[in-house]
């Protein structure tokens, strides 16, 4: 009998997938859909593993006010090289400066290199392989 190696990749892939789900204590899947109306939800595994550390970390409501976004999402439109896009960033909404201080602190501790600072929200990402990293720009 032959082994049917890409067969037994995508299964290991699924079940990898189910598992990373079931282990999500702070998130729903669908905080992170795009808000354009398309409904779809492009989200990287590892960056909602690695917010759920944060979010563990820091034990403060983590909202997302913006996670995948596809192609027809406005935003997109603005900026095409958005790791958004990627399904590889989040934004979380944050006003205040002790709750900037709290969440950041959880977003190093849980190995976050990329971050973007707003007045309203704070932005990272994990697209560390085609963006340079470590970084914090300002909006
Ligand atoms: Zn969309
Ligand atoms: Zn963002």
């Amino acid at each position: 009998m032959q082994i049917q190696v890409p067969l037994i990749l995508s299964l290991f892939a699924l079940l990898r997938n189910l598992l990373y789900k079931m282990t999500l204590k702070h998130f729903k899947r669908s905080e992170f859909t795009c808000k354009c109306g398309c409904g779809e939800t492009v989200i990287s595994d590892e960056l909602l593993q690695s917010l759920d550390k944060a979010r563990e970390f820091a034990k403060i409501p983590f909202v997302i006010s913006s996670g995948y976004r596809c192609k027809n999402h406005p935003e997109s439109k603005k900026n095409p090289t958005s790791s958004h896009i990627k399904g590889l960033a989040v934004d979380i909404k944050c006003e205040g400066s002790n709750t900037r201080a709290i969440m950041m602190d959880a977003l190093v501790f849980a190995d976050f290199e990329r971050f973007g600072l707003h007045e309203s929200f704070i932005h990272v990402d994990i697209d560390v392989y085609d963006k340079p990293s470590p970084v914090i720009w300002l909006y």
